[in-house]
C-alpha cells in the first residue's frame, strides 16, 4: 500500500487531516481546535510521505519526525501519525490497541476539564463556591470523577484579580489585547499567560483559601485537578503546595513551566516535587520522548499530562507512559481540544496503558455537531466518567461523507474527492 495524498480541511474549528491510498483505505485524524494556522503545513509534510507504505507507521514518522517541535509546531506531525495508525488498524481488520500491544482494560476512565459550559448552573463563574458547584453538575451529568479547573496565571479571571487586588508584586498588563475570536485564542492566550511573578501575601492566600472553599464544598465525591500556570516562581509554586496539602487536589499543573513553553525546567520541578506531597503535574506542550527523557529519568514531577497530538502521536506517548511507569511517574495524557477523531485515538491508547494511567482529559465534540457527521461511536459511549472501548477497526470512528461535507469551507470542497 502507498499514500497518494494528504489533505487537510477546516471543519468547524478542528483542522483535519486525511490521508489517502492507492488502496481505498483513508486515515483520518484532527489537530487540537483553533490551530488553523498550521493548516499550511500540509504542503510542507506531503512530498515526505507521499509512496511511503502507512502500514510501516514508524518508517513514515522517520520521515517527518525531527520536523515538528514542541507544541503547537508538532502537531501536523503527530496528527499525520495518529491517521496512520487508522490505516493501518483498517488494513490489518483490527482496532489499533491491537496495534499497540492490546488493550489491558476494557473502558478507560477520562477526566473533564471545566470551561464556560452552557450546561452548568454557573456557566464561566469564577468564584470559588460557584465553581464548586460546576465541578459538582459535572459529576452529575456523565459521572466524571475528576474535574479540572484552571486557577493562577492560568486564568484569566485571576491574573486580573492580581491586577485589581495587588496579587503579584510585578505585573504585565494586557494591552493591546488580541481580539478574542477562536481563531486567535493561541494569541490571546499567550498574552493572559505572560503574568508570572512573585506572589503577594494576599495573592499567595488567596490560591490556598480558593482552593480550601471548593474542596471543602465538593468534599470527596470529585477529584479536582488545578491547571495553575505557568509563571508561577518555584519558591511560590512551591508554598502553594504546600499549603493545599491538606485538600489532597488531584494535581497542580503546570506551575513553572508548561502549556506553550518551549522548554521543561527539569530541575525547578525536581526541587518542588520533592518538597511537597502534594501532585505536581506538567507535560501538555512537550514533543517527543527525548524531551521527556529528564523529566522522567529525575522524576522530576509526580504527573505526565502529554497530548498524543502535541508529543508526536499515539505510539510516542504508549512509550513515554511506560518509561514513566518504571519511574513511579503517573500519566493523565492531556486531549481537551483534540476532537471526535482525536477522542477516539486517545481510547485506542489509553486502552493499553500500564498501571499509572490516571485519566484522559475528555474532548467535546465543538461545534456540537460534529457528533452527527462521525459514525462508528457506539450509544451512550461515555457513562460513570468511562469511555467504552470499541472494536471497530482502525481508530473505530468513520465520517459520514454526506453529512460531513454539508460542513466543508468552499475551499476545502474537494476534502473527500
Ligand atoms: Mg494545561
Amino acid at each position: 500500500m502507498k499514500i497518494t495524498d494528504l489533505k487537510a480541511a477546516l471543519i468547524g474549528n478542528n483542522v483535519t487531516l486525511r490521508i489517502v491510498t492507492d488502496k481505498g483505505i483513508d486515515g483520518y485524524a484532527q489537530v487540537e481546535e483553533n490551530k488553523p494556522f498550521v493548516m499550511p503545513l500540509t504542503d510542507y509534510y506531503k512530498p515526505m510521505i507521499i509512496g511511503a507504505d502507512p502500514t510501516d507507521v514508524e518508517s513514515v514518522m522517520r520521515r517527518i519526525r525531527r520536523d515538528g517541535a514542541f507544541k503547537p509546531w508538532g502537531k501536523m506531525v503527530s496528527t499525520i501519525e495518529m491517521a496512520l495508525w487508522d490505516i493501518a488498524g483498517k488494513e490489518a481488520g483490527v482496532p489499533v490497541y491491537k496495534l499497540l500491544g492490546g488493550k489491558v482494560r476494557d473502558r478507560v476512565r477520562v477526566y473533564c476539564t471545566l470551561y464556560g459550559n452552557d450546561r452548568l448552573p454557573y456557566p464561566g463563574a469564577f468564584e470559588p463556591e460557584k465553581r464548586a458547584e460546576n465541578i459538582l453538575a459535572i459529576n452529575e451529568m456523565a459521572g466524571f470523577s475528576i474535574v479540572k479547573t484552571a486557577l493562577g496565571f492560568h486564568n484569566p479571571r485571576f491574573t486580573a484579580m492580581a491586577e485589581e487586588n495587588g496579587f503579584a508584586y510585578n505585573s504585565y498588563p494586557i494591552s493591546p489585547a488580541p481580539p478574542a475570536s477562536r481563531p486567535n485564542q493561541p494569541a490571546q492566550f499567550h498574552f493572559e499567560n505572560a503574568n508570572g511573578s512573585l506572589l503577594t501575601d494576599k495573592g499567595l492566600n488567596f490560591l490556598i483559601e480558593y482552593v480550601a472553599k471548593v474542596k471543602e464544598i465538593v468534599g470527596d465525591k470529585v477529584g479536582i485537578a488545578f491547571d495553575c500556570g505557568p509563571g508561577f516562581m518555584p519558591v511560590d509554586a512551591l508554598k502553594f503546595a504546600k499549603g493545599v496539602e491538606p485538600y489532597n487536589v488531584m494535581w497542580l499543573e503546570d506551575l513553572i513551566t508548561g502549556d506553550y513553553t518551549p522548554y521543561q525546567l527539569a530541575q525547578c520541578y525536581r526541587d518542588l516535587t520533592s518538597n511537597t506531597i502534594t501532585n505536581i503535574h506538567t507535560g501538555e506542550q512537550v514533543y517527543l520522548r527525548q524531551n521527556y527523557k529528564e523529566i522522567i529519568e529525575t522524576q522530576a514531577v509526580n504527573v505526565l499530562g502529554p497530548d498524543p497530538a502535541d508529543v508526536g502521536g499515539i505510539a510516542e506517548l504508549k512509550w513515554i507512559a511506560e518509561y514513566a511507569n518504571l519511574h513511579g511517574i503517573l500519566i493523565a495524557p492531556h486531549g481537551v481540544f483534540n476532537g471526535v477523531f482525536g477522542m477516539a485515538a486517545h481510547v485506542q491508547l489509553a486502552s493499553t496503558l500500564p498501571q499509572n494511567y490516571i485519566a484522559f482529559e475528555f474532548p467535546e465534540a465543538h461545534p456540537a455537531w460534529w457528533s452527527d457527521i462521525v459514525e462508528g461511536l457506539p450509544d451512550n459511549f461515555l457513562q460513570d466518567g468511562h469511555i467504552k472501548v470499541w472494536d471497530k477497526p482502525g481508530i473505530g470512528v468513520e465520517f459520514n461523507i454526506p453529512k460531513a461535507e454539508k460542513y466543508l469551507r468552499p475551499e476545502d470542497r474537494d476534502f473527500f474527492l
